[in-house]
Parts: C-alpha cells; structure tokens; sequence
C-alpha cells in the first residue's frame, strides 16, 4: 500500500514548481523552463541518450535556472533591474562579440544617477566578464549541490555543474571541450535560448542564429538535428509543456519523496528563495519555525504542525519574480557612506569569540567595524541633515526617531534599531556602510575621519557616563578613573572638560598612568594590590563621590565598588566582571550602581565639539583595510597603541 499522498510527493512536481519560481525570475512567461525541457528531451531523443541521460536532461531543463538569482543583489547592482537583464539577455544569441560589449556597456549604464553610471562604467569593463564568469560559476556550483541534496544520480549532478561549460573550452568553471561536456548539459544549453528565440522571432531566425553559434557555443551535431528536425523539435510545445504533460513525462522511475527526505528538499527550495538578497538569509526557515510553534501552541495535530513547517518553508518561492532593483531598494532616510576610518574595538573580538551570540544572536557572517566616520557618499529622497560629500562621524546605532525612547533622546534604547557590525548588518570595515540619516553627525569638512573614527563608540562610551555624573560632581568632590586605556584616555579628558572635581586614576600600567598625568589626572595610583587603600587614603578615608570603573573584571569591579564612598556612585562601563554586594552593604551606605552602554547623538555632537577644540584627543594607530586581520591580532595581542583605525 502506498503511503498518503501528503507524505509520498513526486519529485517531479516539486521540480516542476520550482521551475515556475525560475521563470519567474528570468523574467520570461510561466512554463519557459518546462518548453525547454520538452525540447532539451526531444534533442536527447534524437542524439540516442541513455535513459540516465534522458533522466539528467529532464531535470536539468527544470531546474538549471533555478539559481540564476543566486547573486541577482549584485547583479542588479552593476545592471539595475537583474530580471530585465535576463530576459534581454536571451537576445544576445543573436549578437556578434561587439554587439554583445555594447550591450552590457548599455545596460551598465543605463540606471541610477550620472554619477553613480559614470563610476561603474570606469568600473567595469577591467572586470566585466570575469564577474560574469563568477556568476555563472556559483549558478554552476549551488544548483550541483542542489541535485546532489535532492538525491539525483551522478550523471544528473555532473551535468548541472557543466550547465555553463561551452563546446570551444571557453566555459566555466572547467573549460572542458567538446563531448568532455555532458550531453545533457549541451542539450539543454542549446535548447533554453531556442525556446524563447522562436517564442519571440520565430523558427527562420531561430536557426540562423544557433547556426551563428554552431561549434562555439554549442555541439555542432546538436545543431544539426535541431536544425534537420526543427519542426518537430517545437512542434505542440504548449501541451507538451504543461504541467501535467511534464510530470508525466519524467523519465525511468518516478521518484517520490516523503518524510524527512521532502523535509530537506523543501529545506533546500527555502534557501534558494533567500538566495534572492542577502536580507533574506535564513528568513524562510525562520518563518517555518515560527509557523510551526505558532500552530503547536494551537494545539494543532502533528500532521497539521507539519504541514504549516513545510508551507512556511515555501511561502517565498514568488520573490524571484521580483527585481533586486526593488528588494534592495533604499528607504527614504538611507545613508551611504563611504567610510575614511573604522575603529577596531574589543568587541569585535568578542564578537568573533562568541560571546556576543547571547545578547545578539548574531547570524554570521557579516562585515564587522561599528566605529564608523567617512564622508556621505549617496542619500534616499528624505534625508535633509546631510548632503552627498558632508564629513561625518556615524552614532553607531542608528535609531527610529518616533518610539519614545528615541523621543527621550534615548538613542540606545530605540525600540527599532540596528547595529551595524554588531546586530545582522553590515559593519564599517569596508570601503561603503548603509546607515540612516539619524545616525550621522556633520563635521567640519577638513576633519579627517580616520581620526576621529573611534570617537563613534570608545568616545561616546566614554562621554556618556562623565555626561551622566556631571550633576553629582560639583567642585568639591572626587572622581575616580579605573583603568587609562582606550576608553579610560577620553574618560580622563571629558572629566577635565565637563567638572573641576579632583580626578585620581588608577591602572596597573605605569605608562598609562604618565599619559593620565599629561591629559588631566590630579593624583594617580599604581594598581598594586594596595589600591582601594590608597584611594582611601587620599580621600580621608570614605573613597570617592564617583568612580568610573572602564575595567570592571578580573576583580577591578569589587575594587572599584569599595572605593566608592557613602551616598556615591559606581558607574560600570568595562564588563566581563561579577559583582557580589551583600544588599544591606547597599542600603546602609545608599551606594548606587550605574550601568552605561554606548551613548545618545547629543552625547556624540557635545563629544565632537570638545574634538574639533582640541580638548579631547585621541591616540591612533592607523592600518590599510587589507590588513583588518593583522589589527585583530594586534588588538587580541596587546600590540595596539592607541586605538587601530583601519583605512580603505
Ligand atoms: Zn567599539
Ligand atoms: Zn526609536
């Protein structure tokens, strides 16, 4: 008996549904990929195909353009609208090689502004056709692994990766020659361009213009039938290609799938929808996940809480159909900024470590750098604070401006936020970075942003908690700094700016004490073993009114709580630290504990004014971006003097 029909599918019918999906985004009319399946299958037949050949050619004629969208972001990035391009594309069988440069240079220049044409005009034809030749590779490659993942048999695997070799040895990724090609793979190659070049010109053109290509592009011998037996070749196409006629018409064993193994084919049609723009990167399976825990909690059957997953799974084949000129779309307060600095900061390791994965939940990979300054490079319709060419440092996280913590003036907690180089967006070490108008503060146009990069997160950081305390540091009162290193360095120089309370700091580091001493520091202590007595000390025994702990682990925090006097303030901004406060320790002396995170846009334009006067300086250590990988290590090593500032 045969299982129910839900949990036994043909594979057929998921191919064929995937190949509407294809044509979709090939911009050509329903059922392109099944005629050129019907005509890929008759030229097998007539060529003397083997049946695993006959088998390979009906897969490959549904599904070889099934990843044609794998990079269309990038696509549409060179030529605008990616699906316009592919079905243009099919009339460059009718072109010699001039004809074909003119029309790539057209379609490269033929949207955006003038000067974004100009810049990818000079841009491409150095790299034109290698680029192409990268797409087609990773077509090539991801549909291969496709066949692989849906359990087809080695002849049909190996004829999806030679889907883009040619007859000459000019193809990719191989260059093989001549019949090294599989026949399925000539075959069908032959047979896309004839569906929609008869489509549109009819057969008399059609043979004219594969004979132009007969032993360049394509098997002289496949020609040669299609051209001796053309009218049968295209004869009835419109019944043949229907859908019935095409799940009926596969080849040997109708295979079937169901249970986990439709589970992972379903799994593998998800991804390759999200292949449509990298927004989408594992959306498909989320929306399945979510679906499905949706419709437990409803108390659904398990039968039912599957199908959901599985809908869930399908629910964005139709994307194809639409360019990437319109998913990647910028909105309307969308900065691009070309980046002139990119701090590199502990975080990034912690990042790259891991430990940010449970806050975060960061999906990687994506471009790191959230210490960003550059200049404005390109802006959407509703952006008026800044103009193409405007020098600017970046808030790190851009924010909403209409919840009401943003109302508050209270950028960090912006409940519709992101990070880039931190949340799943990327980051600043890179020539370009998409940020909002919101995050961007305008600085004097000779300021060099590699200077001022860091400032972005190490200085706001280290502004926002001086910021907060000012009111609890009139003249009269102490403040103390833990730890004068990256961030501790601006702590120092703010506190001299915004207070005249007495400033001691502590480090373990005898050189960063100097620098403390040179930059604002009244007293500075040796972090020794004997350093909450000494603050003691020199604060007649009650500690200090503030203390800034930019440490705050591997002890410094209890150090720093313990030299924090009756009725003072502790303000963590290091972390990586436990604090352990017995609660009547906190009550009897009224002692608070104040955390910081990053800080609000008005903290970062006050922080650039004390820049741009001088009052606030910063030590960097500058690298070419090329070399982002040796500033980790130094970072990771302690060889960074300063702050590294990565320059593309
Ligand atoms: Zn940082
Ligand atoms: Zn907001």
């Amino acid at each position: 008996m045969s299982a129910p029909r839900t949990e036994n599918i043909r594979l057929a019918e998921l191919v064929a549904a995937l190949s509407y999906a294809a044509d979709l985004g090939l911009g050509q009319p329903m059922a392109h990929c099944m005629r050129q399946t019907v005509i890929a299958l008759r030229l097998a037949e007539l060529a003397g195909a083997t049946e695993a050949e006959r088998e390979a050619t009906y897969y490959l004629g549904l599904m070889f353009n099934a990843y044609c969208h794998a990079d269309a972001a990038e696509q549409a990035s060179w030529f605008g609208d990616d699906i316009a391009l592919k079905s243009d594309g099919f009339e460059m069988l009718g072109m010699n090689t001039a004809q074909l440069a003119a029309f790539l240079v057209r379609r490269v220049g033929g949207h955006g502004s003038g000067f974004s044409r100009a810049r990818r005009l000079a841009g491409f034809p150095r790299s034109s056709i290698k680029r192409v030749m990268e797409f087609l590779t990773t077509h090539a490659r991801l549909s291969a692994q496709f066949a692989e993942q849906i359990g087809l048999d080695q002849v049909a695997v190996e004829s999806f990766r030679d889907g883009y070799e040619q007859w000459d040895g000019k193809g990719v990724p191989q260059g093989l020659r001549g019949t090294e090609i599989t026949l399925p793979a000539r075959v069908v190659q032959l047979a896309g361009p004839v569906e929609v070049y008869s489509r549109r010109h009819g057969p008399q053109r059609t043979r004219e213009a594969v004979l132009r290509h007969r032993g360049a592009d394509f098997d002289p011998a496949v020609v040669d039938l299609f051209c001796g037996y053309e009218a049968d070749v295209l004869d009835g196409l419109d019944e043949a290609g229907g859908w019935r006629a095409i799940v009926d018409a596969e080849p040997c064993l109708a295979r079937r799938v169901g249970g986990a193994d439709l589970d992972h084919v379903l799994e593998a049609m998800a991804d390759l929808a999200d292949l449509k723009s990298p927004q989408f990167a594992g959306h498909s399976r989320g929306v399945a996940a979510v679906a499905a825990a949706a419709a437990g909690l409803w108390q659904l059957s398990d039968t039912d809480v599957q199908v959901v997953r599985r809908a869930g799974l399908l629910h964005g084949l139709g994307r194809l159909g639409v360019s990437n000129s319109i998913w990647d779309k910028s909105g309307p307060l969308d900065v691009v900024v070309r980046i002139g600095g990119a701090g590199v900061c502990r975080t990034d390791l912690h990042i790259v470590e891991g430990q940010w994965e449970a806050v975060q939940h960061p999906r990687l990979p994506y471009v790191l750098g959230h210490e960003n300054a550059g200049w404005v490079h390109a802006v959407g319709d509703g952006v008026t604070n800044v103009a193409v060419g405007d020098t600017v440092i970046l808030h790190p996280q851009p924010s909403c401006g209409l919840c009401l913590a943003c109302r508050a003036g209270d950028d960090m907690h912006c409940a519709n936020a992101f990070f880039p180089g931190l949340s799943d967006n990327d980051g600043g070490m890179a020539e370009y970075l998409r940020t909002s108008a919101r995050a961007c503060v305008k600085l004097d146009p000779g300021t060099d942003p590699a200077d001022v990069a860091a400032l972005a997160d190490a200085g706001i950081t280290a502004y926002h908690a001086v910021r907060k305390a000012v009111p609890l540091l009139p003249p009269g009162t102490t403040a103390v700094v833990q730890g004068a290193g990256g961030l501790g360095h601006i702590g120092i120089q703010c506190l001299r700016a915004l207070t005249a309370a007495r400033i001691i700091v502590v480090d373990r580091n005898l050189d960063a004490l100097k620098l403390a001493e040179q930059i604002g520091a009244d007293e500075t202590v040796l972090a020794d073993g004997d350093q909450v007595e000494s603050v003691r000390d020199l604060t007649g025994g009650t500690g200090a009114h503030v203390v800034f702990d930019y440490v705050a682990e591997q002890g410094a925090e209890m150090d720093g709580w313990n030299m924090t006097a009756p009725n003072g303030s502790y303000f963590v901004i290091g972390y990586g630290g436990e604090l352990r406060i017995p609660t009547l320790d906190i009550i009897s002396t009224e002692r608070n504990i104040v955390g910081n995170i990053v800080g609000t846009y008005s903290d970062l334009t006050e922080l650039m004014v004390l820049a741009q006067a001088g009052r606030v300086t910063l030590h960097t250590q500058k690298y070419p971006l090329d070399k982002a990988v040796d500033a980790l290590h130094d970072l990771d090593a302690g060889k960074v003097r300063g702050r590294a500032i990565l320059v593309p």
